[in-house]
């Protein structure tokens, strides 16, 4: 068999598969021969799944001979190694979860096998999701599948690695504060974020939970809607859960974009943007126009402020979910110890690597009583501010657009040393996280042989409108880089 058919989108294989051309038990092991093959070199899968998944296969095969398909029946998937899955160790990446096997399915998963996708393996990312490499991981950094010195961007590394790369259609990853489209951005791929609330965080390991969300990564913008449709649900188990009817998000596909009025923030063209990836910016700013997209500059001064709230808000929920971690509950426990407090102390000092360990001091430090008010209070109250900002901008534009990073793929090892600059690459991102709205990135250039992203903002529930976007620009461009691998 060609290897084409590993870079073909859902809807092809959908096909494909509904036609009997291909048995999803023929599909599946083709994406886990190439991802076997090729694993021991990128690193993006920290374990394959295979017997489950060729059982799933065998299931869905007879689904189909049954006629009885959802969009994803029979197509593989890998997901990120921090959302729970059942009887499968899920270890967030980190020696302290050394050996946890969940007894339970995270929602998200739930939905999928509902569907009948095909659970492939999971994917390695940075530590508990903090980081923008996928360097900060206890089983080694990854690498981008599109220039194998380069870093595929982090947290969710290995799952955007894993698409770019043929070992699989299309992942899951969790966004706090950019850690789907920044490595979607970084290696080619198409990663969304959703509204805050409309997928259930049930059964994410979590990190800062006022943040975090678990969205696609896939290889088109229709396949990024159809995953949303399986995965989003109302959830009790999850108290932020929104209560809405779940539309299809792929609702406004094909409609035109004539007279969406979109708002350039001048804020976001920050210092040190690489010209390669400004000038892919500024041409897709072109094309849309030329498609009949009203474009305004805007100013959202507040922005400046959101890497700093997060950088209080995240650590301080981190702290505090990671205090479970006490070396008898869950994974790993230390050999050595005379008393409980040592045991735990210990556990946990051999357990968190060292970015981890940064984002506790510092979310301790600002949750303490003497700080709380001048920095956790304070970030909060900033937090409503930037939400109030965007809202005010959402009453006049249908869309918010900017480059997703500054900068496209870093040197491996470039950046680990210096924790300013690798926070840096989220300063597009990360407002959208803060005030809990959805956002795409997409590929819309190449820069140095390496992709940047077109970074699509929408209002609360505004889903549909920025696939709208995202489908339209596809649609008029192609960028689309080869793996190296
Ligand atoms: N890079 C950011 C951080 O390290 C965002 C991570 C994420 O979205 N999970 O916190």
């Amino acid at each position: 068999m060609s290897d084409e058919i590993l870079y073909k989108n859902i809807s092809e294989l959908r096909n494909m598969l509904d036609k009997e051309i291909i048995s999803s038990v023929e599909l599946t092991q083709e994406f886990l021969n190439r991802s076997k093959k090729i694993n021991p070199e990128i690193n993006s899968v920290i374990s394959h799944t295979e017997e489950y998944a060729m059982k799933s296969a065998r299931e869905a095969d007879m689904a189909i001979k049954d006629q009885k398909t959802k969009f994803l029946t029979g197509i593989p998937v890998m997901i990120k190694d921090n959302i729970s899955t059942k009887n499968i160790e899920t270890t967030a990446a980190s020696k302290i979860l050394n050996g946890y096997i969940p007894p339970y399915d995270a929602t998200v998963i739930k939905n999928l096998l509902n569907d009948k996708a095909i659970i492939c393996g999971k994917t390695n990312l940075d530590e508990f999701a903090m980081g923008s490499s996928t360097e900060n991981s206890s089983f080694g950094a990854v690498k981008n599948p599109l220039d194998l010195s380069k870093v595929p961007g982090g947290s969710s590394g290995g799952s955007a690695a894993s698409v770019a790369a043929g070992q699989c259609v299309f992942a899951l990853g969790s966004d706090t504060g950019g850690s789907i489209r920044q490595p979607a951005s970084f290696c080619g791929v198409i990663g969304m974020k959703p509204t805050y609330g409309l997928v259930s965080r049930f059964g994410l390991i979590a990190f800062g939970s006022s943040l975090d969300q678990i969205g696609p990564l896939s290889r088109s913008v229709e396949d990024c809607a159809n995953i949303l449709n399986s995965i989003s649900s109302f959830d009790q188990k999850d108290l932020t859960s929104l209560r809405r009817p779940f539309n299809n998000f792929g609702e406004k596909i094909g409609e035109s974009i004539e007279g969406l009025k979109i708002g350039i923030p001048k804020e976001y063209l920050v210092e040190g943007i690489e010209s390669g990836v400004r000038i892919a910016y500024e041409n897709s700013l072109k094309e849309l126009e030329k498609s009949g997209a009203i474009l305004e500059e805007i100013s959202l001064p507040l922005s400046e402020y959101a890497l700093a709230v997060y950088y209080i808000i995240a650590p301080a929920e981190a702290s505090s979910n990671l205090s479970r971690y006490d070396g008898i509950k869950y994974g790993k426990s230390t050999d050595i110890a005379k008393n409980s407090i040592e045991h735990t102390l210990r556990s946990r000092g051999e357990g968190f690597g060292n970015e981890v360990k940064r984002r506790i001091l510092l979310g301790t430090y600002v949750l303490s009583a003497g700080y709380y008010d001048a920095y956790y209070l304070k970030a909060q109250k900033v937090r409503t501010l930037i939400r109030e900002e965007f809202q005010k901008a959402f009453n006049k534009f249908d869309a918010i657009i900017t480059p997703t990073t500054p900068n496209v793929a870093f040197n491996l090892d470039e950046k680990i040393n210096s924790p300013y600059q690798m926070y840096l690459n989220d300063v597009c991102t990360i407002p959208v996280n803060i005030a809990g709205l959805p956002a795409i990135s997409i590929p819309n250039g190449i820069d140095n042989n390496l992709p940047t992203g077109l970074h699509i903002i929408g209002p609360r529930m505004g889903d549909q409108t920025v696939i709208q976007i995202a489908h339209h620009y596809e649609k008029i461009s192609q960028w689309k880089i080869k793996p190296k691998i």
